[in-house]
């Protein structure tokens, strides 16, 4: 799911320590920086947050 980033959204990342990107999820293999269910990790890596750009929600994440 594509979301547009937003100061509220980024207020919220921090208050409440809000995991979504594979480097939290137990399907991620940080040896080889792919995900063990086959699907493409690049849009769901950690990056900084823009206001104004965009994340993509990944539906099978799942917190280590
Ligand atoms: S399931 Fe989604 S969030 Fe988890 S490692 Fe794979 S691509 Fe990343």
């Amino acid at each position: 799911m594509i979301t547009e980033v937003d100061s509220r959204f980024c207020s919220d990342v921090v208050s409440y320590d809000f995991k979504f990107c594979c480097e939290d999820c137990v399907h991620y293999d940080a040896t080889d920086f792919e995900c063990s269910l086959g699907f493409s990790s690049s849009p769901h890596r950690a990056r900084a947050l823009q206001v104004g750009g965009t994340i993509v929600f990944c539906k099978a994440f799942e917190l280590t």
